[in-house]
């Protein structure tokens, strides 16, 4: 079963709400934790663990055989990211950082002038996790620093989590609301949907709603640092899609201290008023699977 945890833009503390969920799951479920926000993992470090076991992301850079080039501007056509210049005469130059590996050039060259290369556009990991007793594996995907392309990079790390086998995968999404994230809440049975009470946090709430009712994903939503702002218009926006408001996290220092230790709240503080938030969150998570 997937499970997937959204925030819209980044500071929400979906991660926050992440791993502590994970850790309380893997109690019960054997479990893998796929942190995809690729230009920024950070599930490790609230994790307290160090990266492991990398393998390289890879996509297709192509090459011209200048001897096979009839000058025909098709690959230069083709290209939507201006990675394949053309010169005044026709003939095709690849700018690297600008390919995002579609190979459309490759397909139209009628001479099959372009051949196939690759280039490494950011790592995998595989970690496994073990604190206090309680241990699954953490995936990471991380692109390399300047590149662009995150879909590949999503799609690698999302493929690597999924083919360890668990009971349970949760998915922890990039920011924002782009294919990417569509990419990774694909085929989850949940969506949880982590937001703040501010205006922003309202508008990319809303964009997760959308996403998710197009795809008809059933989706849950927190609001964390409940108190700073107000939240009625969050409440007509979960019953607007349907969307039933399951916990609210408020401001707290323990959850800073937990930072600060490398160590979820649910771990550091077992007995505090947050813990208890993200016990009562898994167990609603199980009764709405139990019930389907
Ligand atoms: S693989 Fe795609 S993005 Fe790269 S040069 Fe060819 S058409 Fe352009
Ligand atoms: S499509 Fe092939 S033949 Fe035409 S310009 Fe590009 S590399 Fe040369």
């Amino acid at each position: 079963m997937i499970i997937s945890v959204s925030g819209g833009k980044g500071g929400t503390g979906k991660s926050t709400v992440m791993v502590n969920i994970a850790i309380l799951l893997a109690q019960k479920y054997s479990l893998v934790l796929a942190d995809l926000d690729v230009e920024d993992p950070n599930d490790h470090i609230l994790l307290g663990v160090k990266l492991e076991n990398r393998e390289p992301i890879n996509i297709m850079l192509p090459f011209v055989d200048y001897k096979k080039c009839i000058k025909c501007r098709a690959c230069g056509n083709v290209c939507d990211t201006g990675a394949m210049l053309l010169s005044p005469e026709g003939i095709p130059y690849v700018i690297p950082r600008l390919c995002s590996g579609c190979r459309a050039c490759y397909y139209v060259c009628p001479t099959k002038a372009i051949e196939e290369g690759k280039r490494t556009i950011g790592y995998t990991y595989l970690t496994n996790v073990d604190m206090d007793g309680i241990s699954f594996k953490l995936v990471s995907g991380e692109l390399i620093e300047g590149e662009e392309h995150t879909p590949p990079a999503v799609i690698a790390a999302k493929e690597r989590a999924l083919n360890i086998d668990a009971e349970i995968h949760l998915i922890d999404t990039s920011a924002g609301t782009s294919n990417t994230v569509a990419t990774a809440f694909d085929n989850s049975k949940i969506v949880l949907a982590v937001t703040e009470p501010t205006p922003l946090g309202l508008h990319d709430l809303e964009l997760i709603l959308k996403l998710t009712s197009l795809m008809k994903i059933k989706t849950f939503i927190v609001i964390n640092r409940a108190g700073i702002g107000p939240e009625d218009d969050h409440v007509k926006l979960s019953r607007q899609y349907g969307s039933e408001i399951i916990a609210r996290i408020p401001y707290s220092r323990d959850v800073v201290e937990s930072y600060i230790k490398g160590k979820p709240i649910v771990l550091y503080k077992k007995d505090s008023k947050i813990s208890q938030i993200f016990y009562d969150i898994v167990n609603y998570l199980e009764e709405v699977v139990n019930d389907d």
